[in-house]
């Protein structure tokens, strides 16, 4: 691996600290890292890091990321572009941007389409890789192209079917983690502000309703197993309320972890274990994690 010149790349952090970039207020530290309110150094920085074979992560708001590693080697890249831009029925939207923020702005602009992002807290770029969704829209449902860079470091554009999205999975997450997502374009519909609004506000107090919005969490901790739903199995095996640490199996949603302070990775993978185990034996069916964990060589 050859890294030494990331100690003198503009903007570099050495041995940084990732608990505060972390929305579960668990982390290690990064080896290096480097945030990017600017994406216009990607393409040279992500051809040079493939070359030179240093890993390298790219995070959004890490709010389905749980950071489990003590240091992770190589480059973290924190994407913080924040930039929407309306061009009629086209909404384009660089990675960096939070999800309920662009839910709240094209429902400003009166576009409809985009409401389930308000129910999403993570960034553009995240929900991108993962085909995020909520109360009944996803990613996918709207997306027209994703603008990526490849490890070459070439620009390329992507088209809804070569993302191959799938629930809560494309093909970022299946073969192409090395693949940096810059900004993606939405079509959306005309619509009085007011009625997409109300819909957006219904997304939020549904939210508010059922999930543990006001602990720290990563979203849903498994997929929904095909017909079921991951909470009802988690709750049928009696789980909701346990602990281990500072990690809390949510007594509101069985399906979510929460930080109730202090949980390291350690007390929240034994939940995850637990909770996969014990609806194994009950039910025999396995659960598929939605969280990402990084940083340690065999995943939850
Ligand atoms: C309270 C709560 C509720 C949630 N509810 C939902 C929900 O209803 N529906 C839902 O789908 N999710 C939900 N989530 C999960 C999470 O918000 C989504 O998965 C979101 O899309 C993740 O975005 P992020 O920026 O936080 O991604 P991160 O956690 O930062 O990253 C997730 C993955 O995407 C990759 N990635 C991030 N940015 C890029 C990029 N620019 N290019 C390439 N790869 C990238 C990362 O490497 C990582 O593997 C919830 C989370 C919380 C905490």
């Amino acid at each position: 691996m050859r890294d030494a010149w990331l100690t003198s790349y503009p903007g570099v952090r050495e041995h940084e600290p990732l608990q505060p970039y972390s929305w579960y207020g668990i982390g290690g530290r990064a080896r290096y890292f480097l945030e990017l309110a600017d994406d216009a150094a990607l393409p040279e920085l992500v051809g040079r890091l493939n070359r030179d074979q240093v890993p390298y992560l790219v995070i959004g708001a890490a709010t389905n990321t749980l950071f489990a590693g003590d240091e992770l080697p190589g480059l973290t890249i924190k994407l913080s572009t924040a930039r929407i831009s309306i061009n009629g029925d086209a909404v384009s939207v660089s990675a960096g941007t939070l999800m309920p923020k662009l839910a709240a702005e094209t429902a400003r602009a009166g576009r409809t389409g985009l409401e389930f992002g308000a129910g999403v807290p993570g960034t553009l770029g995240g929900s991108v890789f993962g085909n995020a969704g909520a109360f009944g829209g996803e990613v996918k449902d709207r997306l027209l192209r994703a603008e990526v860079v490849d490890p070459q470091g070439k620009r390329q554009v992507m088209t809804l079917a070569e993302c191959a999205f799938g629930y809560r999975d494309s093909v970022f997450k299946r073969s192409r983690d090395r693949w940096v997502i810059t900004s993606a374009t939405f079509a959306t519909t005309s619509e009085p502000p007011a009625a997409v609004r109300k819909r957006l506000l219904e997304v939020q107090k549904h939210r508010r309703a059922t999930q543990p919005i006001e602990q720290r969490s990563l979203g849903s901790t498994f997929k929904n197993p095909p017909g079921d739903s991951a909470g009802r199995l988690i709750d049928a095996c009696g789980l909701k309320g346990l602990q281990v640490g500072g990690a809390q199996v949510s007594p509101k949603h069985a399906n979510f972890i929460v930080n109730l302070g202090g949980a390291s990775a350690d007390d929240v993978l034994a939940l995850v274990a637990e909770m996969r185990d014990r609806v194994q034996e009950r039910f025999g069916i396995e659960l598929e994690p939605e969280i990402r964990v990084i940083g340690r060589a065999k995943q939850a």
